[in-house]
């Protein structure tokens, strides 16, 4: 399919300062918008100046939670030149959530193509400091206009583009997060797996209150008995214990992360071996009172790698590695950027310019 393009005519400043840009504030010149209908397929794909949209009142999307995302980035190399880091991989999973909302799937090489196009045309926006980046969001939203409850007839993919900040401006740093025991994220059978806003708007109140607690996260446990650790908010968590490194095992539940998947694919690479399977919480903060719980780190595509300090359960405090960085997360941290960078070479065929 042709990709029809309309210039923006009157393109915005880009940011001079980006120490400022922070995370999906700022917008670029362009979006890609492309049409489904049943019956008829996608249609209409283009791109066009970055502006609201028009949406009716009773749109699916509004009431009945008919939406799924993705998000990745395109990276500055030290030679001027941008680069995605596998982004095959979110057009597959963003299909795999299309399949469980009851949404449109779509060509996944059409996808690529898609947000390569828009970030060439959007090329100038992609920020040049370090740790910066050009936030890529695609989202699929169900736009029936009427209040029945039924799979979409008419829904829309749009992606729009964000330069953004470092994620960690003064270096990277360990968080403080909260285990979360009264509400749950998400159950076998439900829509874990699924990339869907869905997800995260049953999960902004355990969100909030860690925050007032002072934590930057929430540690989910299983929907069903509480007891097995499942992932942080909007990253995947690994550990290490007693020398080995684990990783909840992919249940249904659990969002399966790029990152999650590259760093076991790296450490593969380098004859390192995890295991993912199930964790429980009991094991966990056991591990951590008696010092086999060495490091904890998230991962996901904003931060990457983000090393735990501490973890919380019950009001009780747990301090991992004595609060700092583990050897293992650096190395990750380190090994994964400079790949996403440019500054490694790409053995593993992951990155890809986007011309
Ligand atoms: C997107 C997301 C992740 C991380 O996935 P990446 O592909 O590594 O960015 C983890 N958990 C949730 C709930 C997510 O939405």
């Amino acid at each position: 399919m042709e990709i029809k393009v309309t210039k923006n005519p009157n393109p915005a400043a880009k940011p001079t300062d980006e120490s400022k840009l922070g995370f999906g504030k700022i917008f670029t010149d362009h979006m890609f918008v492309m049409d489904w209908y049943r019956g008829k397929g996608w249609e209409n794909a283009r791109i066009e100046p970055f502006g609201y949209l028009s949406i009716h009142p009773a749109s699916t999307v509004l009431h009945y939670g008919a939406e799924i995302f993705e998000g990745l980035k395109a990276y500055r190399t030290a030679d001027g030149k941008v680069q995605l880091f596998r982004p095959i991989e979110n057009a597959r999973r963003m299909n795999n959530s299309a399949l469980r909302m009851g949404l449109p799937t779509f060509d996944e090489d059409f996808f690529v193509q898609a947000i390569k196009e828009l970030v060439k045309l959007d090329e100038d926006w992609v920020p040049h400091g370090d740790g910066t980046s050009l936030y890529i969001r695609p989202f699929i939203s169900g736009d029936d206009e009427g209040l029945g409850v039924h799979s979409v007839a008419h829904a829309r993919l749009i992606i729009i583009l964000a330069p953004s900040g470092s994620y960690y401006a003064g270096g990277l740093a360990p968080v403080n997060i909260m285990i979360e025991d009264e509400d749950v994220r998400a159950v076998r059978g439900g829509t874990g797996y699924a990339k869907c806003g869905g997800n995260y708007g049953a999960s902004i109140r355990a969100g909030e209150r860690a925050e007032h607690k002072g934590y930057a996260q929430v540690l989910w446990l299983d929907g069903v008995e509480r007891k097995y650790i499942e992932e942080v908010g909007a990253m995947n968590i690994m550990f290490k214990i007693n020398g080995k490194i684990c990783t909840p095992a992919l249940n249904g539940s659990i969002l399966p992360g790029i990152t999650r998947k590259s760093i076991l694919e790296l450490l593969a690479h380098q004859g390192v071996e995890a295991e993912e399977r199930l964790i429980s919480a009991e094991e966990l903060l056991a591990a951590a009172e008696n010092g086999t719980l060495e490091e904890a780190w998230g991962c996901g595509t904003a931060a990457v790698v983000s090393p735990v300090g501490k973890l919380a359960y019950k009001d009780k405090e747990y301090v991992i590695n004595g609060g700092k960085i583990g050897p293992v997360t650096q190395k990750l941290y380190d090994d994964l950027t400079a790949i996403q960078w440019g500054r490694a070479a790409d053995e593993l065929g992951w990155v890809e310019p986007i011309d």
